[in-house]
């Protein structure tokens, strides 16, 4: 009987995990949250579907680490499976640093130089590390798989790389990764099989979800980002700031802010949720009859556009632009307002399809063409995963 990939995003207070099985075509057989680790534990499980497989919430005596999370989970992975058996496990770790430029198999030199990263990435690497941790303590004989976000963005340029501090610190690790790589990645795979013509050109990607970021990908190779060294970098999101002067940290620094404070600020207080007042859902704000929640979309359309210009002049033209994730994927007001008086860069929407959600939303004469392709990010690292494994 065939086996199973297994794919692992370990986030701070949540877990996510999808089953795939072991075969070239990598059919989804169920997708798990696991949320609220230390606080109020729930897990649900659906099948491709969406039948539900299981539900469970716990009172206060409920798993409170990863490792007991981890441990419900298997628990009820291991009825689910049945006889198949977990060939592999891939997991989401967000930085690989400046030497991982692809997936690896994690053994203990990996896994102490993703632990190296951790200062990097100290709100999500520790989490992910966990993940991969426990899976190893459950399963010590199948084989591990990184996959990082910052991956897919190793082969930028210099000028795209690096900030202008002193080359000492570029040495030492700080540099613009870029993330959502395993996104990106994921597009250019679309494009590759689906338009192959427009993969070979100057794409620019949107991933406009909960985290949002753009990239320019020249013949299929990211060449630039909107984040930077951190996920916090480029474009406003749903808590986070986005690009924002450093004289902002330094002032309030000498007002008395220290660490804690300032990343409250920039990672959960701001973004659409700081500006709005209202929310950090786009939902909730194309809801919203608050004039500060269309400014909140304004400013986040704003600087879509701002980038998307950039983007384009960092590739030296512009032949597709794709959206994609939560917002990406399923507004098309957002995709409009992004679109409308964008001629002058060869951009012509078609307002039907793009409002019916069609792949290819532009006009037949756009010289850009529009795309919306649903990403999965999942599935990119299950094909990783199984590709490292057939390589041993
Ligand atoms: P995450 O980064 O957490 O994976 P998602 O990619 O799921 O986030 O995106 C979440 C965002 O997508 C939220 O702001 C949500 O409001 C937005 N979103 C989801 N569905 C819609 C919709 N139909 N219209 C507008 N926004 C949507």
């Amino acid at each position: 009987m065939a086996g199973v990939v297994l794919v692992v995003n370990a986030g701070s207070s949540s877990i996510k995990l999808e089953v795939f099985g072991a075969e070239a075509a990598l059919p989804s057989l169920a997708t798990l949250l696991f949320e609220g680790i230390g606080s109020r534990p729930a897990m649900r499980a659906k099948d491709d579907a969406g039948a539900v497989l299981v539900q469970r919430a716990w009172e206060a005596d409920g798993p409170a680490t990863h490792r007991d999370a981890f441990g419900e989970v298997m628990a009820w992975l291991g009825g689910f499976l049945g006889a198949r058996c977990v060939e592999v496990i891939g997991h989401r770790v967000v930085h690989g640093g400046a030497d991982h430029a692809a997936p690896v198999i994690v053994d203990a030199t990996v896994r102490a130089a993703l632990a190296n990263l951790v200062t990097l990435a100290p709100l999500h690497q520790p989490h992910n590390l966990a993940g991969i941790d426990a899976m190893t303590a459950l399963y010590p004989a199948v084989p591990q798989v990184a996959c990082f976000d910052t991956a897919f963005h190793r082969g930028h340029p210099f000028v795209a790389d690096a900030y202008a501090l002193p080359r000492a610190m570029y040495d030492e690790g700080i540099r613009r990764y870029g993330f959502h790589g395993l996104s990106y990645e994921y597009v250019a795979h679309r494009l590759a099989e689906d338009f192959p013509a427009l993969a070979a050109g100057r794409v620019v990607a949107a991933h406009l979800g909960n985290g949002a970021s753009m990239c320019a990908i020249a013949g299929g190779r990211s060449i630039d980002s909107t984040m930077g060294f951190t996920a916090v970098d480029g474009l406003p999101m749903g808590t986070r700031t986005g690009q924002l002067d450093p004289g902002v940290i330094l002032h309030l620094v000498s007002e008395g802010w220290d660490t804690k404070r300032l990343t409250r600020l920039l990672y959960h207080d701001s973004g659409l949720k700081g500006l709005s007042g209202v929310s950090n859902d786009m939902r909730d704000l194309e809801a919203s009859p608050d004039p500060a929640a269309a400014e909140a979309i304004g400013y986040f359309v704003y600087r879509i556009r701002r980038e998307l210009g950039a983007l384009a002049a960092a590739m030296g033209g512009l032949d597709a632009v794709v959206f994609t994730a939560g917002i990406g994927e399923n507004s098309p007001t957002i995709r409009a307002a992004v679109c409308s008086g964008m001629e002058w860069l060869g951009i012509e929407m078609d307002e039907t399809a793009n409002e019916a959600g069609e792949t290819v939303f532009s006009t037949p004469a756009s010289r850009v063409t529009l795309l919306r392709i649903p990403t999965d990010e999942e599935r990119m690292i299950a094909r990783h995963a199984l590709a490292l494994l057939a390589r041993g």
